[in-house]
């Protein structure tokens, strides 16, 4: 029995998010079949055929799933999991909307956010807002799991190309209707993907100071801009950009925490970078504890030494 993966796509693209979580799928031991869902999106699923250790790729091509919208998702999931030992998805806005709904129409229970696979019926994940770790078995007939995309390698390209073959969709149920989307327009790189990310907290005081201290220094590393809920709060930054137990978990290379005290809750967010550098002016702050460089000291001092320095 095949794993059964969920791309995580635009229509148009292919997040790299589903190279990570396709090294998840490939660690459950058995072949994995892609599913691209969603409307107009041939070009996603001859990307997704390219990657390495898809053995499959099924397209399910219809207007309503457009939006990737959870009744039609979970109802299509679910018809087609009955051929398969597990599904899987990123465990991003999508595939946490999608995949619970699925998990109910197969009467099972959901595993959500898996860092680790064991084996293919034993799970690690977070609980606590990372202050446990849990090792979970399932006994589900099918796994449904969510897995936290930063916590596993992208997995290659090659040039092979699996077969596409297009799967029937069941009828749209109308049970739910696309408004509108409002995306933030930056240049930045992806928040959840980015391999560097310099996050401001409360500290800066006002929207114009982060955006003139953090900036600058974003654009000459190429790194993404995050911030703490008490700046998001604040107004200083848009909620896409929360790191956090409620906003997005990231696990860059490289992390800078200026002027964020370390709260545990910021810490769920980040504390699996690769390398983190924090700037407060408080010696004790907590972020100290989990950082690999600190800077004591006051952050409008330091961003413009370290910006002229870069
Ligand atoms: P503060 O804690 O106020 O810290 C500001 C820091 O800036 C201090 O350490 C101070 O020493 C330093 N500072 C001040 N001035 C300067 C200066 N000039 N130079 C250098 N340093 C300076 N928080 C998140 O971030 N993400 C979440 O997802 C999240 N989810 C939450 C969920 C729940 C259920 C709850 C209850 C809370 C959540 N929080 C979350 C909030 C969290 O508890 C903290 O309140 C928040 O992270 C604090 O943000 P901060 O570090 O920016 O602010």
């Amino acid at each position: 029995m095949a794993t059964l993966l969920i791309a995580e796509h635009d229509n148009t693209n292919l997040s790299d998010l589903t190279a990570r979580a396709l090294t998840a799928a490939c660690a459950m031991q058995a072949p994995v079949t892609l599913l691209v869902a969603g409307s107009n999106c041939k070009a996603v699923a001859e990307q997704a055929a390219r990657l390495d250790g898809v053995e499959k790729v099924l397209v399910a091509d219809a207007p309503h799933l457009a939006q990737q919208a959870a009744e039609p998702m979970g109802a299509l999931i679910a018809e087609l999991a009955r051929d398969f030992q597990a599904v899987l998805a990123v465990a991003s806005s999508t595939g946490k909307s999608v995949l619970p709904r699925a998990a109910a129409l197969l009467d099972v229970m959901q595993v959500s956010e898996v860092t680790r696979i064991e084996s293919p019926d034993t799970f690690v994940r977070p609980i606590y807002a990372g202050n446990a770790i849990e090792t979970i078995q399932s006994s589900d007939p099918i796994k449904v799991i969510t897995v936290r995309s930063s916590a596993f390698e992208p997995a290659g390209q090659g040039d092979a190309s699996a077969p596409i073959t297009a799967v029937a969709v069941p009828d749209d149920m109308a049970l739910s209707a696309f408004e509108r989307q409002e995306l933030a327009q930056t240049d930045r790189p992806d928040l959840g993907s980015a391999r560097i990310v310099i996050s401001g907290g409360r500290a800066f005081g006002s929207k114009e100071t982060f955006d003139r201290f953090l900036e600058p220094i974003a654009a000459k590393l190429g790194a993404a801009i995050g911030a703490s809920r008490a700046a998001v709060d604040s107004g200083y930054a848009g909620n896409e950009l929360q790191v956090g137990q409620t906003g997005k978990v990231v696990a860059p290379d490289l992390y800078i925490a200026c002027g964020i005290s370390g709260a545990i809750q910021h810490l769920a967010g980040m504390k699996d970078s690769r390398y983190i550098v924090a700037i407060n002016k408080d010696a004790d702050a907590p972020i100290f504890q989990v950082a690999d460089y600190g800077l004591v000291g006051d952050l409008f001092e330091i961003l413009p030494e370290l910006e002229s320095k870069l």
